[in-house]
């Protein structure tokens, strides 16, 4: 293997920038030339490869975003666009590719594999929905991102003696939603993963006020049902009047936390080994804060649950 590529794709992530030095300055360790690939799999079809040194990845490592740029790529996802994408990655002459995203960007990772192209992934998403590894790069920055917003929005929820609804992201898994709610101290998180009853939540409501609480905090993930929604059963069923907040895009954004930091350092520089290695097809990721590969196809095959005891958690120390 002479000369390798990388891209990211789907949605940013902060830490996204630290996994790309990590690539480009393994492969440069280990004698590859890289290519960094601009705006993912549309930059792969169209050949937007741009040649990578070291110092061209100075400075990037606490800066949220994607400095090669992201798609979404719907001409990616038929066969002409995968072949107009291996098509320009043979003209270039590149042996390897490191794909850095989330499930949706591993299937097409797996289609560009199965045509023969060594590929390696590396799990970089603020849903942390990807099988296979404990963390995403990016889930970690989301969380506190969102915890801060709603701490904040907690000192006005008490002093006025509100009921608040904070929407955040987590279109499929209910990871964020579910860990803001635990260190944020809410009443009640609804995620995708659980069915939602309206009764229980109005009766949980009624109680929590019998006790003398003046305040609730509800966290929803944007999957589950949306904070204008929920304001509407619970206004319909209970007649309470909430107030709704939708934290939206700057849960993307922001200089990624230390963990961030790190774990795509790490993951960055394990991709490119596992590719010299001979790996093809794979993810990498960690599990027990160990480094671990594992195929691709798993990654979204199965759904990574969330894990019960904090969900008991929020229901156990809401009362
Ligand atoms: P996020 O979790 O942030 O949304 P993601 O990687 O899951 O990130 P998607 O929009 O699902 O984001 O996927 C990114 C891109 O991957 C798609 O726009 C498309 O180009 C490609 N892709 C997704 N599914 C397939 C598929 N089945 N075949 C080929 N390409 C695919």
């Amino acid at each position: 293997m002479r000369r390798i590529a990388v891209l990211t794709s789907g949605g940013d992530a902060p830490g996204m920038n630290a996994a790309i030095r990590a690539v480009v300055r393994t492969a440069i360790y280990r004698k590859l030339e890289v290519y960094g690939v601009l705006q993912g799999y549309e930059g792969l079809m169209d050949g937007a490869f741009q040649r990578l040194e070291p110092r061209d990845v100075g400075g990037i490592i606490h800066r949220g975003g994607t400095v090669l740029r992201t798609a979404r790529s719907e001409r990616f996802k038929t066969e002409e666009g995968l072949l107009a994408a291996i098509s320009s990655m043979e003209k270039a002459e590149i042996d390897g590719l490191v794909v850095i995203g989330g499930d949706g960007s591993f299937k097409g990772a797996w289609e560009l594999h199965r045509r023969g192209v060594p590929v390696v992934g590396i799990p970089g998403t603020i849903d942390n929905d990807v099988v296979g590894t404990d963390e995403t790069i990016g889930y970690d920055t989301a969380l506190n991102t969102a915890l801060e917003a709603v701490k904040k929005l907690r000192d006005t929820a008490s002093s006025h003696d509100r009921l608040f609804i904070v929407e955040v992201m987590g279109r499929e898994a209910g990871f964020l939603a579910l860990n803001v709610a635990v260190a944020s101290g809410a009443e009640f998180v609804v995620v995708p993963e659980r069915k939602f009853d309206i009764g229980f939540l109005c009766d949980r409501l009624h109680q929590s006020r019998k006790s003398g609480k003046q305040h609730s905090l509800i966290i929803v993930a944007e999957g589950a049902m949306s904070a204008v929604e929920m304001k509407a059963r619970l206004q319909d069923t209970g007649g309470y009047d909430a107030k709704v907040t939708v934290l939206g895009y700057i849960q993307r954004g922001g200089s990624p936390t230390s963990f961030d930091t790190i774990l795509a350092s790490r993951l960055g520089s394990f991709a490119v080994e596992r590719l010299l290695e001979g790996d093809r097809g794979i993810m990498v990721g960690t599990v027990c804060h160990g480094m671990k590969a594992s195929p691709l196809k798993s990654s979204w095959e199965g759904r990574k649950p969330l894990n019960p005891e904090l969900v008991e958690l929020v229901d156990k120390l809401s009362i």
